[in-house]
């Protein structure tokens, strides 16, 4: 068959499988559209987006804008590679830094890239800045970290899954609890050779894990003392997700970003993927103030897309929409309705014992094991009732929409949640 004929759902998933590495394990709804909100399946069959491509496509499918600013750029110039200047990068990074409140941008591709970039920024400001001596230096994480698949990164997980049978494991990192002051209080005392403090804002993959209201503020204030960098992991959390441009906002609200409120958390080193692109390509970023980041010097890091101008005009567009459309804002209100709704109708289900989450990043946890398929089954029925989600770890469902989504849409997808849980009470 012509991959430009029509296909059915059913040959469409035949066809992955049979020649596509079996690494994921897909819902089996097969889509060929997106617009807003909604996605479209080759049958043709309407569903709310709840996954958002695990929140990369904040600003809904094929925004306009973005897309627009994609196809200009890719008929005048995609890619240059660093070995030459193009015209967009520098208005980008411009760009991107004042946005964020950063001196300078390292761009990369995908969120796992750009965690590999942090690290080895934060290793080599550890030797060159910090005074530990070469191999020595030691990087915090939390248990239940997700921060992409590289060998490096699976090293560091607790995801059996993720990281059996793919050592040896890099070394240099230190594992404790997360939502933990003491520990990681702890764990700065046990060795003069730590260097930073590698952390999700709230743990997405792991099913939502929001932090106490002062955890941040605290284990930056740790970091600070130690001297010990701050890593921010925002991939997941950043863009307006969490109801502010970034969780480290805390709850910020104000419309022009870095204002640097009381409730803003200043990260050492700013972690982006995912929506800094609206879905629409790859990009990436690592941002940090000069006097980190100038340890890099020229061929000491790189990627031969990172910062290609396709990626430059994409981001800046894909920014833009998120102030021009008070996606912030909308993700916050919307998040406290849909918060609101689900725990009125968890006061009498024996399906759904906990809604959790800030801004559009949520989860339900369902009343069974984690081995369970009761969370899966609830998936395929919510498909079944035209919205899209996934379970994270066996009984947790993650909810999150792309913020362009309306109040009137999210009551509605409030309705067909309730209502699909209702056909799972015992
Ligand atoms: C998705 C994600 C990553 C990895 O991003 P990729 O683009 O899939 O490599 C890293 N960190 C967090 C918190 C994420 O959610």
């Amino acid at each position: 068959m012509s991959v430009l004929e029509k296909m059915s759902s059913a040959a469409a998933i035949a066809l992955e499988d049979k020649h596509g590495a079996h690494n994921y394990h897909p819902l089996p709804v097969v889509l060929s559209k997106g617009e807003g909100v909604y996605v479209w399946d080759v049958e043709g069959r309407r569903y709310y987006d709840f996954l958002s491509a695990y929140s990369a496509v904040n600003q809904g499918h094929c925004h306009p804008k973005i897309v627009g600013a994609m196809i200009q750029q890719a008929q005048t110039l995609t890619l240059t590679s660093r070995a030459f200047y193009n015209d967009k990068l520098g208005v980008y990074e411009e760009f991107v830094t004042n946005y964020f409140g950063f001196d300078k941008v390292l761009p990369m591709n995908t969120g796992a890239e750009a965690v590999e970039t942090a690290l080895k920024l934060c290793r080599k400001w550890a030797y060159e800045k910090k005074g530990i001596h070469e191999n020595e230096a030691q990087i915090i994480v939390c248990d239940g970290n997700f921060h992409g698949r590289t060998t490096t990164i699976i090293s560091f997980s607790n995801d059996e899954n993720a990281r059996k049978n793919f050592g040896p494991y890099t070394a240099g990192f230190i594992k404790i609890p997360y939502d933990d002051v003491e520990a990681l209080e702890a764990a700065l005392n046990s060795s003069n050779n730590i260097a930073g403090f590698l952390v999700e804002p709230i743990q997405g993959e792991a099913g939502v894990y929001t932090p106490a209201e002062d955890y941040l503020t605290k284990a930056k204030a740790l970091c600070a003392a130690h001297n010990v960098l701050f890593i921010a992991d925002e991939v997941q959390t950043g863009i307006a997700r969490t109801g502010s441009i970034l969780a480290v906002c805390g709850n910020c609200t104000c419309e022009n970003k870095c204002e640097k409120q009381a409730s803003y958390v200043a990260p050492d080193i700013l972690i982006l993927g995912k929506a800094l692109s609206g879905g629409a390509y790859p990009v990436s970023a690592v941002l940090a103030n000069d006097a980190i980041m100038n340890v890099i010097k020229p061929g000491q890091h790189g990627s031969t897309f990172g910062g290609n101008p396709i990626a430059g005009a994409v981001a800046i567009a894909a920014l833009e929409v998120v102030d021009e459309e008070n996606l912030s804002q909308n993700a916050r209100r919307l998040g406290n309705i849909f918060r609101e709704k689900l725990n009125e109708f968890i006061q009498t289900s024996t399906i759904a014992t906990l809604v959790r989450g800030k801004g559009l990043l949520n989860a339900v946890v369902i009343n069974d094991t984690e081995e369970s398929d009761t969370a899966w089954n609830i998936c395929m029925a919510l498909r079944d009732n035209g919205l899209l989600a996934k379970p994270t770890h066996g009984n947790i469902i993650r909810f999150a929409p792309p913020l362009v989504m309306n109040e009137e849409q999210l009551l509605d997808c409030v309705s067909i949640i309730i209502t699909t849980l209702k056909q799972f009470e015992k």
